[in-house]
Formats: C-alpha cells, structure tokens, sequence
C-alpha cells in the first residue's frame, strides 16, 4: 500500500461518515431498496450497470460506495478537477451563504466569469449567455442560427448527441428514430483519416456540398453546421484539422453559422487547449459549453458575437432565472482558477500521452485493440472482431467495462457500433492511477481472450 493509498483510504472514510453520519436532508437507505424506490419514481431512466454502484462519496479520482469500497473514476467528464474539491464546494458555500440572486440583478460573478471565458476565446468573441446545461446551450445557440440566417437547415455529424430539448434532440441523430428522421438535418460522416472504415466516400467539402444540395432537394438552406470536436459519441474522432477546416469554409461559403459544441471536448479536455476547435484552428461562429463548467455544479454557457445574439435582441426568451446566477458563477470561476494555477491542460495532455503509450503496449498483445485514438485526455480503444474486413467487436466494450467495475474501475463505451472503450479521467489523474488502469485492463483483456 502507497502513501497515497492510505491518505485517500483516510479521506474517504472521513467523508464517507461526513455523508452519512451528516445533517443531510433524505434518509438513508440499502442500494437495494433505494435501487426499488428509484424505479418506482424514476422507471427506468438510465443508470451506469443494471446492478448500479450506490455512492456516498467522492475525493479526486476516487468514488467510495456505501460498503466503503473505493473506485478509480476513469470515466468523468464533470468533475475534472476532482471529486469533493474543496476550493471549489468552499466557492459555492460561501457564496450560498452570503447571496443567492436572480440573475436581473448586478453581481461582480456573473460579469467576472463571462470575462474570463471571453480571455481564453478568439478575438472575435464578446458576448456570453449564461446557461443551466449543455443541452440549453445547443438550443439556444440553434435559436440564435436560425434566426440570424433566417433558415431551417442544419448539418450535424453522424451518430452525434447534442441534448435533450425538442430541438436538440432532432439535431442529434444518436436519438433519431429510424421511421422519423427530421427533413431538415443532414447527418455526414466526421472529418476523420479516410482511409480506414469509417465509412466515408468522399473529401469533406464535398460531404457539405452533398448534404447542402440533400437540404435543397426539401427547399431547405442552411442556418447552421453544428458539431463535437471530438466527435465523442461517434466513437471519439479526433478529426483531420484540414478536412475539418474545408468543412468549415464550405458552410460559411453556404451562408451557414458554424456551431462548435465543447460540452464534451472543452475545458482542457483536449490537452493542449482550452476548447477542441483550437486544435483545427477554425473559428466558429457560436461555441456551447456546460458538464465539467462548475465541476458537478449547473452552468453552462454560449459564447459568441454581438452582431449573432442582436438576431434575439427583442426576445425576452434567453432570460434564464439560474443562467449566470452567483453560486454558479463563482462555481465556474474557480475551475477556471483552479485549471490554470495546477496547469491542467499540459497535465492532462502528458497522462494522456503516457495512457496511449501504454495502451498501444497492450494493443501489440491484444488483437481485440483496433485504433486507438486520442486528444489529450480523451481515449477511444476501439475493439475489432477482425480487420479484414474490419468487424466491429460489438458486445466486448460492454463486457471489459463491467468486467473493469469487479476491479473498481470505471470506464465508459461509445460509438456507433458499441465498440469503443471510452476512458476519459477527471484532469487531476496521475500516471499512477493510469498505470492501475492499464494493469487492470491486461488482467481483463487476458481473462477476455479466454473466455471469447
Ligand atoms: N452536447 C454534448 C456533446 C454532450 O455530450 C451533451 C451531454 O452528454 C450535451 C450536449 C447535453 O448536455 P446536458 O446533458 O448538460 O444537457
């Protein structure tokens, strides 16, 4: 046992008692009678395993369950600095106790945060909404296209996810249903290497164009091309920044608004940037955010230009009650402090670095590893059944994942097919958790190849 072990051993039991030993305001159950009140009042929204895990704490990368178990949480998008970061819950805390307001009211917060976001943008940015979630984010800055360009059209990528508002489901074909695909949204394949399978036929203007006189042949223009970065749930996609840059001329040659959704690729994800889009050296016209905003607290945002939101200046619509409000804002300001006085953005990018070594290490053993693929500290392994043709390994992710939980590690699966490993750790992960991970992938990925 480590230093480290102990200290986060001690940590959490500590906290593990906070919870439930704590004034909390519900009462305390056994995971399986709370998992039979949860289906009475929840049915049966999603829940990670059908055996869940039941939770009473967090510290860092670790999660404790109500045995006292602790879990490596290699699968958080959220809480990027860190479970129970205790600059951040002192931000909130402080702040819920000395003012709580409604944002038509002035507070230092809301105008403070909307700066900083501002500094780590293009030039061409200047003006903030403040949001509760990703997917009002995407709604808005939908609002925002078509009534700028007064158009209907969209273009997203393949299999992407967007949110859960009328509008942004229909713009995520991840949710369309076979029978109801929306007229008018034109799904292309993500501007990715060509020369493997992943089904592209064509150069990526030439997909824009395509899609462009698709949307036409419905009297349909073009208000807006809206995209992941990294084209997370098509199976993470770091794309070609040249390809993506083409895809990005063609829409603005078309008179549509470019929209870099950085819900999933924003706030140092990607390594080396703050926000995905960076990296392909675009410009978009509107850039959403939320998840790891406020660290697990709501906030979410769109940034953009004047002269777009000027297209909504009459609309009392993008008044939100908690968009921008102080605990959020304050919340949000210091991930941002905390991203950079830690340095997290080269951080990340180094572990992330270190995990793709050792996992291509693991991908000369194993056959099932296909590509793998990475922006900073973001992976997709995906798994193949065979390269010749390539065959997607569709129900092993699933498998190695609940596999990786009976070594309390926890990782996603992704894409299309079902065959991408999706690892992507809170920022603070070290090279010593990663090489936990990387352990506990070869024991399982061992005992896979017997069993298959
Ligand atoms: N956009 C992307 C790329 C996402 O991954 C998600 C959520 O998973 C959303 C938007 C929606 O964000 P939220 O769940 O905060 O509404």
């Amino acid at each position: 046992i480590t230093f480290e072990e102990i200290g986060s051993d001690v940590i959490g039991r500590h906290l593990r008692t906070a919870a439930l030993g704590g004034n909390v305001p519900y009462s305390r159950s056994e995971t399986s009678e709370l998992l039979s009140r949860r289906r009475q009042v929840l049915g049966s929204a999603r829940l990670s395993y059908c055996d869940p895990v039941h939770f009473v704490a967090g510290d860092g990368v670790w999660l404790f369950d109500q045995s006292g178990q602790r879990y490596l949480d290699a699968y958080n998008n959220v809480q990027i600095v860190g479970h129970g970061n205790a600059d951040v819950a002192a931000a909130i805390a402080g702040q819920a106790r000395t003012l709580t307001t409604n944002t038509r009211y002035l507070h230092e917060a809301v105008v403070s945060l909307s700066e900083r976001l501002l500094a780590t943008m293009p030039a061409e940015f200047d003006r903030v909404l403040l949001v509760n979630s990703g997917s009002e984010a995407n709604d808005i800055a939908w609002r925002l296209a078509t009534a700028l360009t007064n158009r209907e059209g969209a273009i997203v990528t393949e299999h992407a996810y967007h949110g859960i508002t009328e509008a942004t489901t229909r713009l995520s074909p991840e949710d369309w249903p076979a029978e109801d695909q929306p007229t008018h949204v034109e799904a292309v394949p993500p501007p990715v290497d060509q020369s493997n399978h992943h089904g592209r036929t064509a150069d990526s203007a030439e997909l824009i164009t395509e899609a462009l006189n698709s949307l036409e042949t419905r009297d349909t223009e073009l208000a807006a091309f809206l995209f992941d970065p990294l084209f997370t749930s098509t199976g993470i996609l770091p794309p070609d920044t040249e390809q993506l840059r083409q895809m990005v001329d063609r829409v603005h040659e078309a008179g549509g608004l470019v929209i870099a959704d950085e819900v999933q690729a924003g706030f140092g994800r990607t390594g080396s940037n703050m926000w995905g889009f960076q990296a392909a050296d675009i410009v978009p016209d509107i850039v959403t955010m939320g998840k790891p905003m406020g660290n697990g607290h709501p906030v979410a945002a769109v940034v953009t230009r004047s002269n777009i939101v000027s297209a909504l200046r009459d609309d009392p619509g993008i008044f939100s009650t908690y968009g921008g409000n102080p605990v959020s804002s304050v919340a949000a300001l210091a991930v941002l402090n905390i991203i950079e006085e830690n340095q997290l953005l080269e951080h990340a990018d180094a572990v992330g670095k270190y995990l793709q070594t050792g996992l291509a290490q693991l991908s000369a053993e194993y056959d099932l590893i296909g590509e793998i693929r990475r922006s900073g500290l973001m992976i997709g392994v995906e798994l193949v059944q065979d390269t010749e043709p390539w065959t997607p390994a569709t129900t092993a992710a699933t498998d190695i994942v609940n596999r990786l939980r009976q070594h309390r590690i926890l990782i996603g699966s992704t894409g299309k097919h079902g065959n991408i490993l999706k690892i992507r750790p809170p920022l603070v992960f070290k090279q010593s958790h990663a090489d936990r991970l990387l352990d506990a992938l070869d024991t399982v990925l061992g005992s896979f190849d017997d069993t298959a």
